[in-house]
């Protein structure tokens, strides 16, 4: 079969690769109709993730068909329709039993592409698939699906839940990416009073102006701070999401968290972020960092259904699995593209 394989530091190939075998009871072999690219997989290339080691086939987003299963997979068989999660998990761990899945200590957590084979490829091996897979409605819109592998859940639970958003608040979102628009799109099953979304990328801003934001930042001229007091009285935000992954931007939150407010942490860092403390500690403010757990999958999943909520805004591009390399190249200069999903059918 063909896969995208990470070679190390800034290098990738789209080659042939072993077709996956069942290796434990639990396992399912999928076959990949749909597959995206992730904020994440850019940061693998760019060596930030070292656990993912040269040879490893990337992606931990997509949708497909159950080819096969062990003797363990109870929930599926083969022929079903399923939305793979990116967080592998047993269900039975301590971790697992507190739907901690991110940390599931039976050899799951946020393994596919990092540190087993991922799903660009034609097939993926699920591990623990009886909790790590789910069913896809009958008639649903699958690439809207694919979006709930990941990004979904990843604003929802890690920048919104853990932000405690609620009626009335005032809350910014930095970057607005996939993710940091996933968490523009969830955090309006709470009704916040105003929406702020800050990024680089104009045209991203002008996404998210038709996602819902009440109001956008270009925090380009370093004007960022004040834009925001001045948007927010002089007062800050209730929650201030940070979605980038870069010590500019958890500053940035740092620097307009109203207090009693919160910053949600959802952005992969790959170097250390100052954290001022010796500002915080009299402001009650609370930080809240953290892997994604996909506990949320299947509620997000009825709120597509019912169409109270269209990922599908999200997909900007599609191409052929065989072209992967290209989409890299769409995906990895997003603002030239106006790119945010790029689905690859497979
Ligand atoms: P992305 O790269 O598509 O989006 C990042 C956005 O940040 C872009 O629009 C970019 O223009 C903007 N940006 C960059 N520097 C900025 C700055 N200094 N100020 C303001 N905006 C800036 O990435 P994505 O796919 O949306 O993912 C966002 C982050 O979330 C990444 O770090 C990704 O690794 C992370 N992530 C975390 C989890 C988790 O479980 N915590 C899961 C998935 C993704
Ligand atoms: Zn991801
Ligand atoms: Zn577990």
């Amino acid at each position: 079969m063909k896969a995208l394989v990470y070679g190390g530091p800034g290098k990738k190939t789209y080659q042939e690769c072993p077709k996956p075998q069942i290796q434990h009871p639990g396992d399912a072999i999928v076959k990949i109709t749909k597959t995206t690219i992730c904020g994440t997989d850019l940061h693998i290339l760019k060596g930030d993730v070292p656990a993912c080691t040269p040879g490893r086939i990337l992606g931990h987003e997509g949708v497909g068909i159950v080819e096969s299963v062990g003797a363990g997979v109870s929930a599926f068989k083969p022929g079903d329709r399923v939305l793979i999660s990116c967080i592998t998990s047993c269900g039975t761990c301590e971790y697992c039993k507190k739907q901690l899945y991110a940390h599931c200590s039976n050899g799951g957590g946020w393994i596919l592409g990092h540190l087993i084979d991922g799903t660009q490829a034609e097939y993926v091996r699920i591990p623990h698939a009886n909790n790590s897979l789910h069913h896809i409605p009958e008639g649903a819109d699958e690439e809207a699906l694919v979006m709930l592998s990941d990004i979904l859940p990843t604003g929802y639970e890690i920048g919104v839940l853990n932000g405690k958003v609620k009626p009335g608040d005032t809350v910014a979102i930095v970057g607005a990416g996939p993710v940091g628009l996933a968490a523009l799109l969830t955090a309006q099953f709470f009704t916040p009073a105003r929406l702020i979304m800050i990024d680089l990328d104009d045209n991203r801003l002008q996404v998210a102006r038709t996602f819902g934001a009440t109001d956008t930042v270009n925090s380009s001229d370093g004007q960022a701070i004040q834009r925001i007091m001045e948007l927010t009285g002089g007062m800050g935000v209730d929650v201030a999401i940070e979605a980038v992954g870069v010590p500019a931007t958890f500053q940035l939150c740092q620097d307009i968290v109203t207090a009693g407010g919160a910053i949600a942490n959802v952005g992969v860092h790959g170097v250390k972020a100052d954290l001022h403390l010796e500002r915080l500690w009299i402001r009650n403010v609370t930080i809240t960092t953290g892997l994604v757990s996909t506990s949320t999958t299947s509620m997000l999943l009825k709120t597509v259904q019912a169409k109270k909520l269209n990922p599908s805004q999200l997909v900007t591009h599609r191409c052929k699995l065989d072209d992967i390399l290209h989409a890299y190249e769409i995906f990895g200069k997003a603002a030239d593209h106006k790119a945010l999903k790029v689905i690859l059918e497979a």
